[in-house]
């Protein structure tokens, strides 16, 4: 029942649906870090709105969503491939006490990048913050992006679970049809997206209307961080820097801030990785 995606289509107007609940998922990605609950509760949005987002994109693909903020918080990063894999952070200003309006600040921005997979073209799009609102900035993202026309119902309950439902118009959509669709998905009260299935949603919603509902898509916390990318990061960061991080830390410590994963370097791995370029073999290690 938690963790999945269901689609659904109107049997007439050319409008499909999009159903997601998290629990488990959502639970291990607040699990990195000691988020306040203002912030469990914008990271439970973006990560329904990213997994909703991406199921409208093909099988390979990846959406990337984020938020850069000038106000308590610094920058969410949300990352959430077509299949169902998905993983997000978000880091604020620590010193401050955290407040509604004023989380995303004056000049927060919002950046979502689409990856259709299969070599084709990235396309990036970038709006501001609206109302310090995460929900009113994706829609005004949706509507500027000229792409179908795409609504979007989110709820979450910190700590234990985030939800959201999509309508989206397809080419030649009933506009009558779609007001009428999206006036009954307003009254969708956020405890009935959090608690009720997608059965008994689209009962509560459209039990007057005709669709089609498809079989349920897994989605999971994911994190595709490696030893290799972490590799990559301290070649980047070159020679002379990487052993001034060792002789003040005396240990080479990489966390990954999407699932915490922590890859400790001594001297000798910093020789082997910038020798060969490669992951120190961590089977024969002898020092
Ligand atoms: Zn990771």
């Amino acid at each position: 029942m938690t963790d999945s995606r269901h689609r659904f289509l109107f049997s007439k107007g050319n409008i499909r649906g999009i159903w997601v609940n998290l629990e488990a998922g959502y639970q291990q990605l607040l699990s990195n870090s000691d988020y306040p609950e203002m912030l469990q509760t914008t990271l439970g949005e973006a990560c329904v709105a990213s997994c909703l987002l991406a199921a409208t994109i093909k099988s390979n693909g990846s959406l990337t969503m984020q938020l850069k903020g000038d106000g308590d918080l610094q920058m969410l990063v949300m990352q959430t491939l077509a299949d169902g894999d998905f993983r997000g952070m978000a880091s604020w200003a620590e010193n401050r006490k955290l407040s509604s309006a004023s989380l995303f600040g004056k000049q927060g921005k919002l950046v979502i990048t689409l990856d259709p997979g299969e070599g084709k073209k990235r396309y990036q799009g970038i709006t501001e913050v609206v109302d310090d609102s995460l929900l009113l900035s994706l829609e005004n993202y949706l509507t500027r992006s000229e792409q179908l026309p795409t609504r979007l119902w989110l709820a979450s309950r910190p700590g234990e679970k985030t939800a959201g439902l999509l309508l989206q118009q397809l080419p030649d959509a009933d506009l009558e049809y779609w007001e009428h669709l999206t006036i009954m998905a307003d009254t969708i009260k956020s405890d009935e997206l959090l608690d009720l299935d997608v059965q008994d949603i689209l009962t509560r919603l459209y039990h007057e209307e005709s669709l089609q509902l498809f079989p349920e898509e897994k989605l999971r916390f994911s994190c595709s961080c490696t030893r290799q990318k972490v590799v990559d990061m301290i070649l980047g960061l070159g020679s002379v820097e990487a052993q001034q991080v060792l002789a003040e830390e005396s240990i080479f410590e990489v966390k990954c801030e999407f699932c915490s994963k922590k890859d400790c370097f001594d001297e000798i791995d910093l020789e082997t990785i910038f020798t060969t370029g490669k992951p120190p073999n961590m089977d024969d290690k002898i020092h």
